[in-house]
């Protein structure tokens, strides 16, 4: 995951609560006749290039790129209240 701000594309009012989606690879084996599972292996994170990152918010499940290009393109404005008259 990028160290990047990110902005849901989607509902465009969240930026803070995300859920990172992924996926597990497990081996087993079956038997051939009942179909029982005889063995599971342990799971094994699949390796990403890029995650999916759920909004939980309104739950939209985006490429975690949507949700960078979206703060970059509407990044935060941060109000600074001016003394200066
Ligand atoms: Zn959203």
């Amino acid at each position: 995951m990028q160290d990047k701000p990110y902005f849901c594309p989607n509902c465009r009012s969240n930026r803070v609560k995300f859920s990172v989606l992924s996926s597990y690879n497990q081996r087993f084996l079956k038997d051939a006749i009942t179909g029982v599972v005889e063995e599971m292996a342990e799971p094994v994170e699949v390796q990403q290039t890029e995650p999916h990152i759920q909004c939980m918010v309104c739950q939209f499940v985006g490429n975690e790129m949507r949700f960078v290009k979206q703060a970059e393109r509407e990044p935060r404005t941060v109000t600074v209240v001016s003394s200066v008259y």
